[in-house]
């Protein structure tokens, strides 16, 4: 028996829509089947390959329900909008009753209309200092509180704290440049649900006078860069109703990501988060830290999950070459990873939480490719780690859901059913 004398682990390591579909600048292959990536493709030789639905067949997923379900969870009976988990991520002690929201940083003109919807994708610092400003923002309702926070770049998360709030608002960010920012309208017809809304109208208003007036912005428009000047919010959510994973399957789990969303839901899941300061959540991102502090965690903890933002960042920005290049770098991560832990005690599993199509710049329904090594695992005959060629493997075509059992049977953390 294994589990007598050894701790057994789980590596989870997801390239965030690191999945695509077959490219014509690539020679009609995808970007992970174009890419260098001879770890990966060890992986997938000496290990078990399948594909996966994250959510269900058709369905593109977002990042926060993919990885609800890649850690077990039913998303559709979980999930309560992406607010509350980025508002977790950011480090707020959501409540119970607050209604949180996504922001970005954007750049609009005159008439409201948006030019970037990510203004330029901020620095940290100058998002900073505009968010600073943003606190001392007051609402007329003094009743209702809120918080403000920005994460990475141009992301932000906001709070609303008081009685009589709903999250069945809509949301003021159109998701396309070229638009109108939409006024948010409550989606009931219930006085919780037009207060809200009416609240966030006021916020966004307010928060754009502050903006368009700040001398960073100025400093801005003077280096050549979008200025910041509104705030876009979408994604209201609830604190979910989650059990954690230590009281599922009795784990201690820990989660390696630097996106807040990404932290969020493994914050709900009951799991430690651990930061890493040259986690950046971008292209640019420190790989090799991300893969030190996942190997430590390893030592003390049965299931530690790594996310790479990056190849979805490329993907969203239609960026065929830096998928290729980040999906080489995430390898030799890989590489790193493979060299020091402990093949005979550790299992390591290699997926996306999405396709996430270069050509569209969204997250599209296709599935993805998964990977798993470790002992005893019945190696199939898949050599290279990519959308097609794990098709071909054992683990067949899975629901994202299904992936957190098998790795848990794996390191016997799985109760039997029945006598
Ligand atoms: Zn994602």
């Amino acid at each position: 028996m294994l589990e007598g004398w050894l701790r057994l682990k789980v590596l989870l390591i997801i390239g965030d829509g690191m999945a695509d579909r077959p490219l014509k600048e690539l020679g009609w292959k995808t970007p992970l089947e174009a890419a260098r990536k001879p770890s990966m493709n060890h992986m997938a030789s000496v290990g078990i390959c399948g594909i996966m639905d994250p959510i269900a067949p058709g369905i593109p997923p977002g990042s926060d329900t993919a990885t609800l379900a890649l850690l077990g969870y039913d998303a559709f009976e979980v999930y309560s909008g992406r607010g509350a988990f980025e508002a977790l991520g950011s480090g707020i002690a959501v409540m119970e009753g607050d209604v949180c929201f996504r922001c970005n940083f954007a750049s609009v003109d005159e008439n409201h209309v948006i030019l970037d919807r990510r203004a330029g994708r901020i620095a940290d610092s100058d998002a900073s200092k505009l968010a600073e400003s943003l606190k001392k923002v007051k609402l007329s309702d003094s009743s209702v509180k809120f918080l403000f926070a920005n994460t990475v770049q141009h992301r932000a998360v906001l709070v609303l704290r008081g009685s009589k709030l709903s999250r069945a608002v809509s949301d003021s960010d159109p998701g396309i440049t070229g638009e109108k920012v939409l006024e948010v309208k409550p989606l009931e017809d219930n006085s919780e649900a037009r207060h809200t809304a009416k609240i966030l109208n006021e916020l966004m208003e307010k928060f754009h006078k502050v903006l368009k007036e700040h001398p960073i912005n100025k400093e801005r428009v003077a280096r050549g860069l979008p200025p910041a000047n509104a705030i876009l919010v979408r994604g209201a959510g609830i604190l979910p109703k989650i059990r954690p994973l230590s009281e599922i399957y009795s784990v201690e789990a820990v989660c390696v990501a630097a996106t807040s969303l990404i932290r969020g839901v493994c914050k709900a899941a009951g799991m430690q988060l651990l930061t890493i300061k040259s986690a950046t959540g971008t292209p640019q991102t420190d790989y090799i830290a991300k893969a030190k502090a996942a190997v430590q965690a390893l030592k003390e903890n049965d299931l530690v999950l790594l996310h790479v933002k990056a190849p979805d960042v490329a993907s969203h920005d239609g960026n065929v070459r830096q998928k290729v290049e980040v999906i080489e770098k995430i390898d030799r991560m890989l590489s790193y990873i493979l060299n020091k832990v402990d093949l005979g005690e550790t299992y390591v599993a290699l997926t996306a939480d999405h396709t996430t199509s270069c050509v569209t710049g969204n997250h599209e329904g296709d599935p993805v490719p998964v990977a798993i090594t470790g002992p005893y695992v019945r190696s199939d005959d898949v050599e290279e780690f990519g959308e097609r060629a794990c098709a071909k493997g054992g683990l067949g075509r899975l629901r994202g859901k299904d992936l957190m059992p098998i790795l848990m049977n794996f390191i016997g953390k799985v109760k039997k059913f029945g006598a």
